[in-house]
């Protein structure tokens, strides 16, 4: 073995979580490498936030996470939190602005996040190897890595190698792999802020509405978030859809309310047809196919108290049971993941394998659209960055 294979720590993905991680623990002054199959760095986060990363957001609350314990994410999110990564943006001087509800996006381009990453890399002496593919992990009296090319030693192995969502930007199962060859249990991942589509009887009914658009509120149990809401030709997207798909599972329900601020429907009985009324609040193309679909074809004045109450109520309580979702290829990020009973919440270490840490979204931690998955990944990769 060359001895210049031999790190303190061995990090696999360069991405979000990756990064953070190399940095910290090359400012404690451990000898770290980051293994990355890509050819790049950081190509998630070029492609983040349409182009202009969505690195993190002010409102940060344990709350815009899933994941099998809720309080999981508390350790690392409180230790280092969005003011933290805030600096080092504004110590590199990377210009930014929030774009809504407390979401912080670059003001040029993500790839001012991926150089700021690189720069606090070189500055600590992180090594990082592009284009390389691990063949086999072993564990002797250390973890010996086989690659392609070589060997890699280390003491300490963190994966980082993100969900299995977008297969084509280079996502694989390898972070579940080697979870499940270590004993740990993987909480099957499944596609989350991601489209849903039509059943078929539904599709029937709404696919002429795609392009349509209008801001709704969307609901499940508890759960509610109110935002756009797109009809495409397959179904619904928009963030409204995108929030609530990451709390949805297959063959159930989910309800969206289409006038969320609007109480008394028509305050007014004037003489007017139910959609020409409705095309005041929403989009013409929906309150047509809409009242059309569900038979109010009368006028407003027309209508007894009991049609009005069953209007209104349908409105408020849109019920829809789509049939899947557009799947991994559009999922924006993957629920599930490494059980976070298997992991140190403080450390991200393996309860069952010293050394051995699972760090950013191969955890199963996932969180709101809205920077809230970048944060998870920077407190993530600090949290471990300090003791691997
Ligand atoms: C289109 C899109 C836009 C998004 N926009 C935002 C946004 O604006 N804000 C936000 O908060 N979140 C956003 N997300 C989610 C966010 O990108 C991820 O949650 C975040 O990148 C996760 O960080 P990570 O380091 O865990 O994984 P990743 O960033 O996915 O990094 C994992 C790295 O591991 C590498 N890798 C995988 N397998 C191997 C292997 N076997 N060997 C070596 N290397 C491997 C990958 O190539 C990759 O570089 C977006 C996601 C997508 C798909």
């Amino acid at each position: 073995m060359e001895q210049s294979n031999h790190y303190d720590v061995i990090i696999v993905g360069a991405g979000a979580a990756g990064l953070m991680c190399a940095i910290e623990a090359g400012k404690r002054g451990r000898k770290t490498a980051v293994l990355e199959r890509a050819l790049e760095a950081g190509k998630k986060i070029l492609i983040s936030g349409g182009g202009r990363c969505n690195f993190t957001n002010t409102h940060i609350t344990e709350h815009a996470f899933l994941s099998g314990n809720p309080h999981f994410v508390r350790s690392a999110l409180s230790r280092y939190t969005q003011y933290d990564f805030i600096k080092l943006v504004e110590d590199y001087q990377i210009a930014y602005y929030e774009k809504k509800d407390g979401q912080l996006f670059c003001r040029e381009s993500a790839k001012h996040i991926v150089e700021m990453l690189l720069a606090e890399c070189l500055k600590y002496g992180v090594t990082i190897v592009t284009n390389t593919k691990i063949i086999s992990v072993a564990k002797e009296d250390e973890f010996v890595l086989t690659t392609e090319r070589k060997e890699f030693r280390c003491s300490s192995l963190v994966i980082a190698t993100g969900g299995a969502s977008i297969p084509k930007m280079g996502a694989t199962r390898f972070g579940y792999e080697i979870a499940e060859q270590f004993g740990l249990n993987v909480i099957r991942p499944r596609p989350a802020l991601v489209p849903l589509v039509w059943s078929d009887r539904e599709a029937l009914q709404f696919s002429m509405l795609s392009g349509v658009s209008f801001r709704g509120r969307v609901r499940i149990g508890e759960t509610r978030f109110e935002d756009d809401i797109l009809f495409t030709h397959r179904g619904l997207s928009g963030p409204a859809i995108l929030q609530i798909s990451s709390y949805w599972r297959e063959g159930k329900e989910f309800e969206i309310d289409l006038l969320p601020d609007t109480e008394m429907i028509f305050p007014e009985r004037s003489h007017q047809k139910i959609s020409t009324g409705l095309a005041n609040l929403l989009p013409r193309r929906l309150a047509d196919r809409w009242c059309e679909e569900y038979q109010f074809d009368y006028f407003v004045d027309q209508c007894t108290a009991e049609q009005m109450r069953s209007l209104e109520m349908l409105l408020h309580h849109w019920s829809i049971t789509p049939q899947t979702t557009e799947g991994f290829s559009k999922a924006e990020v993957t629920a599930g993941g490494v059980d976070t009973d298997e992991l140190s919440s403080k450390t991200m270490e393996a309860k069952k394998m010293n050394g051995l840490y699972f760090i950013g979204e191969v955890v199963d931690v996932t969180g709101w659209l809205g920077g809230y998955n970048f944060q998870w990944a920077w407190s993530s990769g600090w949290a471990s960055g300090q003791y691997v």
